[in-house]
């Protein structure tokens, strides 16, 4: 997988990646943004004026590409539990980075 993909495609539906240094539909605090009707993900790139590491570039895009798949697979319950995300996402990316 590339580092920064710009579309990826879960349960049929495909969704663009945008890096945004800022978008109106990000709140100060969000690093990233999935909408859902649009199929459409927003990952921010910086934060308070400072550019994010790449590690934390990488962590909301996992963050938003679980949000995607559960809502893809028709479980929206699911996408919107943050906390459920958060470990999934967590777990998915360790899984990605430590594979050899
Ligand atoms: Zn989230």
């Amino acid at each position: 997988m590339k580092a920064r993909p710009k579309t990826f495609t879960v349960s049929g539906r495909t969704f663009t990646v945008h890096y945004v240094r800022d978008h109106a539909l990000l709140n100060d605090e969000d690093m990233g943004r999935t909408d859902y009707d649009h199929g459409r993900i927003l990952v921010r790139t910086y934060l308070d004026g400072t550019r994010l590491p790449a590690d934390a570039v990488r962590e909301a895009l996992w963050h938003e590409l679980m949000h995607a798949a559960f809502w893809s697979a028709g479980l929206p319950e699911c996408a919107e539990n943050e906390d459920l995300i958060l470990q999934v996402s967590n777990a998915v990316l360790q899984i990605v980075t430590s594979a050899k």
